[in-house]
């Protein structure tokens, strides 16, 4: 079905069902006396999808919309998405993953905990996930991935430099110059492993860079790796970030929901369509929407479903589909500057 006439009808469903998603997808009233300025906006959803934008943001007065670049331009570079669980990148940041690779990064996936958690029983779920976590860097077109196995919802019980140091490794090995994760400073977070995972990611980055830190990695051949720039990306709902970055993965949507479907012991997508299909059909029902088949029903549930937030909030930006970002960009060449400087405006002593 065409996306617009099936929103169409889904809105007026809602409507008919009291208005709920209708009413999430405008702008809600505000008591907030006219003295006041906002200083956080409320994101729109359709209560769809449990995991897509966060209840608000606050934006910078330099955000910049990131676009599909022409080309290669990123060739020669490496990319680390790291995430606590296998759903993270999927769900928040699978369409910039995506889109940096087709522009030339080779990228790597980096997850941290083992995902137990999620499964039919804690054993299933260690397995299921490590599976699952291969698969979707596949379909994200990672070279590799790699699993750190922490125990799930635990994190804070590990040392965060055991992490830290275990990522500086994999930076210094794989030279990554760009790493996408978790906001270290994800507010309202109630998963405890996001922030562990972010703040492990954010020391990493810089002290990799360091001549001085873990110096028999140097007696074993690795250099040290300069992390150049970062995304970090929200969890939602309860998040609420500052977002200088918006990505347009317009045209990296499809394949965001395939990373989401190979997500299928943690998450709200996986088999998800599917099994709503086979419910209906018990019922003797059919939603035309999902189609003939499992796969068509699976894809078409993430898409149409989950994925719908992340459509409402690009519209706001003229975008069809976004992820949004607290980008962090490489740092200006100080001394580089304070030389050209001096070169300029030195005079004869
Ligand atoms: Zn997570």
């Amino acid at each position: 079905m065409h996306r617009r006439r099936f929103l169409a009808r889904s809105i007026g469903g809602a409507a008919a069902l009291g208005g709920a998603a209708a009413q999430n997808q405008e702008r809600p009233r505000s008591d907030l006396p006219s003295k006041f300025t906002p200083s956080a906006y409320s994101v729109p959803s359709t209560k769809y999808s449990p995991f897509t934008v966060p209840d608000y943001y606050t934006y910078a007065d330099n955000l910049t919309i990131e676009r599909r670049r022409p080309g290669k331009p990123h060739t020669g570079k490496v990319l680390a998405a790291v995430q606590a669980h296998s759903d993270d990148i999927p769900l928040f940041a699978a369409g910039t993953v995506a889109k940096l690779i087709d522009e030339g990064y080779t990228g790597y996936l980096i997850r941290i905990s083992n995902d137990e958690a999620a499964g039919r029983t804690l054993g299933y779920g260690v397995a299921q996930n490590e599976t699952d976590n291969e698969d979707a860097a596949r379909a994200l077109g990672c070279k590799k991935a790699f699993s750190f196995y922490y125990r799930n919802h635990r994190m804070d019980d590990s040392a965060i430099i055991e992490i830290r140091a275990r990522l500086i490794f994999l930076f210094r090995l794989l030279q990554v110059n760009t790493v996408v994760c978790m906001d270290p400073y994800n507010h309202y977070d109630e998963n405890p492993d996001h922030i562990v995972a972010g703040k492990a990611v954010e020391g990493a980055c810089w002290m990799a860079g360091g001549g001085k830190e873990y110096p028999e990695h140097f007696k074993a051949g690795l250099k040290p790796a300069h992390v150049r720039d970062k995304y970090y990306y929200a969890r939602s709902p309860q998040g609420h970030n500052l977002v200088n970055r918006i990505v347009d993965i317009t045209p990296y949507i499809d394949t965001k929901v395939r990373v989401n479907m190979a997500n299928k012991g943690k998450g709200p997508a996986g088999t998800a369509g599917s099994r709503l299909r086979q419910e209906l059909l018990r019922q003797g029902k059919k939603l035309p929407l999902l189609g003939d088949n499992d796969d068509t029903a699976n894809f078409q549930y993430v898409k149409f479903f989950l994925m719908e937030d992340s459509r409402l909030f690009g519209r706001q930006f003229g975008c069809e589909y976004v992820e949004a970002f607290r980008y962090i960009a490489p740092e200006p060449n100080y001394l580089d500057n304070i030389r050209r400087y001096a070169a300029a405006h030195a005079v004869p002593a």
